[in-house]
C-alpha cells in the first residue's frame, strides 16, 4: 500500500513540519491546500518556500483518482468512474437537490458483504478505501464540476463498517474547520446492519446520521436476499439500533428496497409497521433497481403505493427515494461491474 497524505490530519500535518525543521503552521497550511483548495501538486501551494515544497512533493506523494468516465442524466445526476493509483475502481453519484449538491460516495472497491441485488458485492471485496481516497471521491468532482458539496451519503460500493477505522478518520478530515469543515449533520452512514459497529458508532457521538439497509420484515425474507440476515438475527440488530437511538436521540433511516414477490406484499408491510413500532424511525422505500445478474425484479407501481399506504395506515413514516440517473446505471455498483467487465473481455 502507498503511504497517504491525504489521509493525514491537520494534527498530522503539524506534527511532521515540526519532524523536518518546519514551523508546525506550516502544517496548517498545507491541510487547508488539500483540504479546503484541492490542490493536487504541492505546486499550488505557493505560499510555501520552494524548497519545502519541493521535499513534500518528494517525500508525500499524493495520488489522486483519475475520473475514467462521466455519465450524465437529464435530472442532473452524474455518475463517475474513479480510477484509483493502484488500478482499482470505484464510483460516486453526484444528485443536485432544492437544497444544494449531494455525493454519494464508496467506501470500499467492491464488497464482501454479498448481498444478492447488488452490483457491488458480485466480484468480492477487492480492498478497502483509506479516508484520504474517500475524501477524494469528494474533492475529485467539487474540482472537475467546479462546485460545492453540500451532502455525502456513504452509500456506494462497500459497506462503510466493514472499513471503520478509515470511516473514522474520514469524518474527522472532512469535518475539520481548517479544511472542508462539512458539518456532520449533512454526512449519512449506511449500514447493511453490523450490531457491533452500530453500538460502537453510537458510543463514539460522532453526530452524523445513519441508515440501515433493513430491506426485509423478518429473518426469513431478511436471509433470502441478504447474506450478512444469516449471522445477525433481526432482534439483535434492532437491539443495537435502539441502544443507538437512546444514546444519540437521532431518527434512524431505515432502507427498504421492494423486490417484487419477495417482500412487498400488504403482510409484509404490516409486518415491518410492527417491528419498528415505538422507535424514532422512518422508511425510505426504494423500489429494486434491476441488476441483470441478480435477477430480481421491481413491483408494479401500484403495490409499491399500496405498500406504503399500509406503513402509513399503521403511522410508520415512510418516503420513497426520488430515484435518479437510472438511465445511467446509477445503482450501486453497476458501472464499476461493467468497467469490469470489459476489463476482463
Ligand atoms: N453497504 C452499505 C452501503 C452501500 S449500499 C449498506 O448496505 O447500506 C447502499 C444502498 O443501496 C443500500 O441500502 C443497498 O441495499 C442499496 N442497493 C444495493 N443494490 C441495490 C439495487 N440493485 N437496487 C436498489 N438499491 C440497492
Amino acid at each position: 500500500m502507498e503511504p497517504d497524505f491525504l489521509s493525514m490530519t491537520s494534527g498530522e500535518w503539524r506534527s511532521w513540519m515540526e519532524q523536518a525543521g518546519e514551523k508546525p503552521f506550516r502544517g496548517d497550511i498545507v491541510f487547508r491546500h488539500l483540504h479546503q483548495r484541492h490542490a493536487v501538486s504541492y505546486d499550488e501551494m505557493t505560499d510555501l518556500g520552494k524548497a519545502l515544497r519541493e521535499k513534500l512533493s518528494k517525500e508525500c506523494p499524493l495520488n489522486y483518482p483519475r475520473i475514467e468516465t462521466v455519465q450524465r442524466a437529464e435530472d442532473g445526476t452524474a455518475k463517475f468512474l474513479l480510477r484509483l493509483y493502484d488500478g482499482k475502481a470505484v464510483e460516486c453519484v453526484l444528485m443536485k437537490y432544492k437544497f444544494g449538491y449531494s455525493l454519494c460516495i464508496s467506501s470500499q472497491a467492491g464488497c464482501r458483504m454479498g448481498c444478492r441485488f447488488c452490483a457491488s458485492t458480485l466480484g468480492g471485496l477487492e480492498r478497502s478505501l483509506t479516508a484520504g481516497e474517500m475524501a477524494a471521491e469528494v474533492y475529485t468532482v467539487e474540482r472537475s464540476e467546479n462546485l460545492n458539496i453540500s451532502h455525502i451519503v456513504i452509500m456506494g460500493c462497500g459497506e462503510p463498517f466493514d472499513n471503520y477505522d478509515a470511516l473514522l478518520r474520514f469524518l474527522e478530515l472532512i469535518h475539520d474547520e481548517k479544511g472542508r469543515n462539512l458539518s456532520k449533520r449533512n454526512i449519512t452512514v449506511s449500514t447493511c446492519g453490523l450490531p457491533n459497529r452500530i453500538r460502537q458508532f453510537a458510543d463514539e457521538g460522532t453526530g452524523v446520521s445513519l441508515a440501515i439497509s433493513l430491506h426485509a420484515p423478518n429473518d426469513e425474507i431478511r436471509k433470502k436476499i441478504m447474506r450478512v440476515a444469516e449471522g445477525v438475527p433481526m432482534e439483535k440488530l434492532m437491539d443495537a439500533v435502539r441502544y443507538y437511538q437512546e444514546k444519540t436521540s437521532d431518527r434512524v433511516t431505515f432502507e427498504y428496497i421492494l423486490i417484487d414477490g419477495i417482500n412487498d406484499s400488504d403482510d409484509n408491510a404490516r409486518e415491518l409497521a410492527e417491528r419498528l413500532k415505538g422507535m424514532l424511525a422512518h422508511v425510505n422505500v426504494i423500489p429494486v433497481n434491476p441488476v441483470e445478474e441478480c435477477g430480481f425484479a421491481r413491483p408494479s407501481e401500484a403495490r409499491i403505493r399500496r405498500f406504503m399506504a399500509v406503513l402509513e395506515e399503521k403511522g410508520v413514516n415512510v418516503t420513497r427515494r426520488r430515484e435518479m440517473g437510472k438511465n445511467i446505471d446509477a445503482a450501486c455498483g453497476q458501472l464499476r461491474a461493467r468497467a469490469g467487465k470489459k476489463l476482463d473481455h
